[in-house]
Formats: C-alpha cells, sequence, structure tokens
C-alpha cells in the first residue's frame, strides 16, 4: 500500500504513521512538506490514497483537496485535523473528502480508511448493477417497439408483393412492365429480410432447436467464414474437446456466428488475428447478478476474440440498439448485433464484451448446456395422428372460401389471385363480420384464411369461434407478427395453420390448395 502523507509538523507525521502502521506494517509512504514536492509529485501520481493534515504552512488541506479533486477526482483525500477545526472538514466533505479524524482520536484513523473502502466497493457494484438494469429495460422497450413496427411493416409489405406478383403474372404481354413489377418485388423482399432481423432481435423468430455440439458447429462456420475474411486475418480456433451438447437452432447459431466474424473483419482492416475458444462455465447461484437475468448451472462459453481496432466506451453502450452503426452509409445496417443479442436472449443465454480502443474486442457468449433447457417449442401444426383427411376435391371450382382481412390492400390481393384460380371468395374485414358470413354459407366454405388482429373480434377467439360451429373447417391464419410471438400471447389456436406476412403469392396457394387437397 502507498500513502502520500502531506503535513509540516515531523512530530505529527511519526505519529500517524505509527498509528497506520500498527493495522498496515508495509506502507510505503512519500512525504511532502513543502509546494514545490506537493505539484511535482502530483504530476505522477503513484500511491492509493492521500492524508492530509488542514493547517499546513504553504497552503491549507482544502486546496490541497480542490487541487486533487481537479486533477484525480477518483484518488481519496483523508483529512487529519486539529481539534476546533471540525467545521472545516464538514466543509471539506461536502466538496469531496474521503472522511476526517481528528488529531486527538488517531487511532480511529484506519478505521475510517477501511470504511471508505469498503462503501466505495459496495456504490461501485450497486452502479453496476443498476446499469445492468437500465440496459436492459432499454432493450426490452426497444425489442416492443421493434416488433410492433415490424408487424406494420410486414402488412404493408405483404400488399406490395402480392400486387407486384400479380403484376408480373398479368404482364406477359410486356415484359418491360413485368421487369418493372419485378423490381418491386424484390424490393419489397429486401424489406421483408430486413423486418425478419428486427423480429429476431425483439426474441420473436421462430426456432427450430435441435442438440448440437459446438465445436463441430463453430469448425464448420469457420470454414466458410475463412473465405469472407480474406487472406490478411488468420483464425484460430482452440475448442474444449470436454464442452456439453447445446439445445439450440443450427441456423441461428450459424448467423449469430457469421455477424460477428463478419464485425471482427471490419475491425481489422490491415489484417490481424481473430481467435475463438470454447470452455465450459459455472454460473453459480447467487453470482448471477451481474446477469441477472440468467439461470446458474452450466454453460458453454464461447469466446470470440479480434486484434482490431476495438471500440470506445460510447459505442460499447449502444453497440446492441437496432440500427447502431459506426460504419459508412452502405457498409453497415446496424442489424448484426441486434441479431445477436436476439438469437442469444432466446436460447436464455447472455454476452459480455469487453474492449477497448486499438487494443481488439472480445465477446464471450454464454449459452446453458442442452440438460437445463427448456425452450419454448412449438405446438403449432402438431396435428392430433388420428385427424380426418379431407375429401379431395377435383377443382377449385366448387369450393367456396372465406377471407377475413381488415387491410383492404392484403384483402384485395388475396382474393383476386384465389378467384384466378377459380375459388368463390367471401370476404369480410373484421372478426364479426366474418363469423356472421361464416353462419350464412357454413354449408359451402371449405376454409377460411384470416389474419389474427383485426377489429372487433381476433385471434384465437374468431378462430374458436368458427370451429365451434363447424369443427370439419379448415382455418389458415396469417399475420405480420412472428408464429412465436402470438403463441406467447395465447393467440393461436394450435388446430390453425399459420402464416407469415409477407408472402409470396405461391406459397399461399401451396397451402391452399393442400388444406382443401386439391386432386389435379
Ligand atoms: P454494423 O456492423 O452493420 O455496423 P453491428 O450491429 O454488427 O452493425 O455492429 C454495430 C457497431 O458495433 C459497429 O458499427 C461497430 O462500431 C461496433 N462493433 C461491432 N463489432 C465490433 C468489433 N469486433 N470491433 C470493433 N467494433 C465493433
Ligand atoms: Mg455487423
Amino acid at each position: 500500500m502507498k500513502v502520500l502523507l502531506i503535513d509540516d509538523n515531523p512530530f505529527d507525521r511519526e505519529l500517524v504513521k505509527h498509528k497506520m502502521e500498527q493495522v498496515w506494517p508495509d506502507i510505503q509512504w512519500k512525504e511532502v512538506t513543502n509546494q514545490q514536492a506537493f505539484s511535482a509529485i502530483m504530476k505522477q501520481p503513484d500511491f492509493d490514497f492521500v492524508l492530509t493534515d488542514y493547517q499546513l504552512k504553504w497552503t491549507t488541506g482544502i486546496d490541497v483537496l480542490k487541487f486533487i479533486i481537479k486533477c484525480c477526482p477518483d484518488l481519496p483525500v483523508f483529512m487529519v485535523t486539529d481539534t476546533g477545526s471540525e467545521e472545516l472538514a464538514v466543509e471539506a466533505m461536502k466538496l469531496g473528502l474521503s472522511d476526517y479524524v481528528l488529531k486527538t482520536h488517531l487511532s480511529r484513523l484506519p478505521l475510517a480508511i477501511e470504511d471508505f473502502f469498503q462503501r466505495r466497493q459496495l456504490k461501485n457494484e450497486h452502479e453496476v448493477l443498476q446499469k445492468q438494469i437500465q440496459q436492459a429495460q432499454k432493450m426490452e422497450s426497444l425489442g416492443l417497439l421493434v416488433s410492433g413496427l415490424a408487424h406494420d411493416f410486414n402488412n404493408l409489405l405483404a400488399g406490395m408483393m402480392g400486387y407486384a406478383q400479380q403484376g408480373i403474372k398479368h404482364s406477359s404481354a410486356n415484359p418491360e412492365l413485368a421487369e418493372y413489377f419485378q423490381h418491386i418485388f424484390t424490393r419489397a423482399e429486401q424489406g421483408a429480410r430486413m423486418t425478419r432481423q428486427l423480429l429476431t432481435f425483439a426474441r420473436g423468430s421462430h426456432l427450430e432447436p435441435m442438440r448440437i455440439q459446438m465445436n463441430t458447429l463453430i469448425a464448420q462456420t469457420l470454414e466458410f467464414v475463412g473465405t469472407l475474411l480474406g487472406p490478411t486475418i488468420k483464425i484460430e480456433f482452440n475448442p474444449d474437446a470436454t464442452i456439453a451438447d447445446l439445445y439450440a437452432d443450427p441456423t441461428q447459431l450459424e448467423q449469430m456466428l457469421v455477424n460477428l466474424c463478419i464485425n471482427a473483419r471490419d475491425a481489422m482492416p490491415h489484417g490481424g488475428t481473430l481467435r475463438v475458444e470454447t470452455h465450459t462455465f459455472q454460473l453459480h447461484k447467487g453470482k448471477q447478478d451481474a446477469r441477472f437475468t440468467a439461470q446458474p448451472g452450466p454453460y458453454v462459453q464461447i469466446t470470440i476474440t479480434d486484434t482490431g481496432e476495438g471500440m470506445s466506451p460510447e459505442v460499447l453502450a449502444r453497440l446492441f440498439e437496432p440500427f447502431f452503426t459506426t460504419k459508412d452509409v452502405g457498409r453497415g445496417t446496424g442489424l448484426g448485433l441486434s441479431v445477436v443479442y436476439g438469437i442469444i436472449q432466446q436460447h436464455h443465454g447472455f454476452i459480455e464484451v469487453t474492449s477497448q480502443p486499438g487494443k481488439g474486442t472480445c465477446f464471450a457468449l454464454y449459452f446453458p448446456v442442452a440438460e437445463q433447457v427448456s425452450l419454448e417449442e412449438t405446438t403449432l401444426n402438431e396435428r392430433a395422428a388420428s385427424e380426418k383427411v379431407t375429401p379431395s376435391v377435383k377443382t377449385p371450382g366448387k369450393v367456396t372460401i372465406l377471407v377475413v382481412e381488415d387491410d383492404p390492400d392484403v384483402q384485395q390481393v388475396i382474393c383476386e389471385v384465389l378467384r384466378e384460380e377459380g375459388y368463390t371468395i367471401l370476404l369480410a374485414s373484421d372478426g364479426e363480420e366474418g363469423l356472421q358470413l361464416f353462419q350464412e354459407h357454413i354449408a359451402t366454405i371449405r376454409l377460411v384464411i384470416a389474419d389474427i388482429m383485426m377489429p372487433k373480434m381476433q385471434g384465437k377467439e374468431f378462430q374458436q369461434q368458427i370451429r365451434r360451429r363447424q369443427p370439419e373447417t379448415k382455418v389458415l391464419v396469417m399475420s405480420g407478427y412472428q408464429q412465436i410471438q402470438l403463441q406467447q400471447k395465447d393467440l393461436l389456436d394450435p388446430n390453425s395453420d399459420f402464416l407469415q406476412k409477407p408472402f409470396d403469392l405461391d406459397i399461399l396457394l401451396e397451402k391452399v390448395h393442400t388444406l382443401i387437397n386439391i386432386n389435379n
């Protein structure tokens, strides 16, 4: 322990040192007794804290304190004062003094110092936790915002893609026009890809989990990532062969690794090393406050370290936010790490990042090992084996389909394409109207295609009302929300088929044909 002692009186100095050494015998003392020595030593302050007298020949303890706070705000200063200067000591506390001790109570000094360091540690821990809670809340509200936005966009895109496809189909005599429609379709598809990424961030993507050996998956991914990274980046992989299996979605994990590797590449424009390692990590009960949403237990830890340009604390605080990027327009979308974040959250894992400008970056990803995971598995479309086979139909001409959809564009495009196929269509714009039409045409309707978020009656309620009236009727529901989000909100009847908006009209037709069992 190194301590700076500021006191003019040699007798007092010895007294202070004596009291302190009774508790800490190995203290290395630095002593100053004039302004010059003080200024010199403060140029390179190499001590853990400062003990200063109040009444000095060349200045006062208050001025010493003010000076230290200005140049090293984190350096603790303790004041040792004579009786009578207690009021001044209080004033000094307001300025940021760590504590003060009267010379008449010198034996209290080591205790005051210990107390201070304990308080400081608690305060630091509290601040770290507070920051993490704020961060989690921020990500949570961003997730809500993003998933609402993506839902509305998916409805818009469903209309756009549908009209564009109809446009292509009806402009066979005019290839130039068809090409315009094709462009619209392609751009809308890009938009759909973006909303899918946003939904992954908002933990709304559909998982297909299975048992996975992470080392194998990493090795395979790195093999093809190698070509993306180019010859100037060296890839090292140190797998720990003893890690347990994960229960996870391999496509998503691959996506996560690729996104992280591409970021590492962008951070090393002049080359460098990318090191990937796996380990087993035990998150102990009570120790998880730093990762306060994670369950204690065994985890597989994957670290991805680069020797790139690193990040400033400002970038570190925001890097998972959707659309946050420091790259030039056209170079970065700011969605890469949002997707990584969503994937890890959905697998009940957590992520930690350490980085310093110029010193590279390390991403540590933690996934719970297979045994303790219970992922939200989809039960949708798990039909009872005993289900009756719908009698096949020769031509669509005889089949009536009820379409319930509140978005007029989506409604019209679905209607048009089904009519062109020869189906008879009944149209409704909300749940109540849909149910009324269903009641009136109950004998002829073979299939109900319905949106989930509709005015008046929506979701599961509507699907169940239909089924109550006619259990044989097939129901195909569609939504701009992801299947898993609807399941979480209990808006899906497990007996209904699901179609994600926006969709390719060919896929809609394929689903309709299968459900009605068209036999042609
Ligand atoms: P994008 O790569 O499109 O910018 P990301 O979400 O993948 O979006 O990353 C967000 C930002 O985080 C990047 O723009 C960059 O500033 C920072 N970043 C991510 N990974 C690294 C890394 N390995 N080294 C340095 N900075 C990084
Ligand atoms: Mg990126």
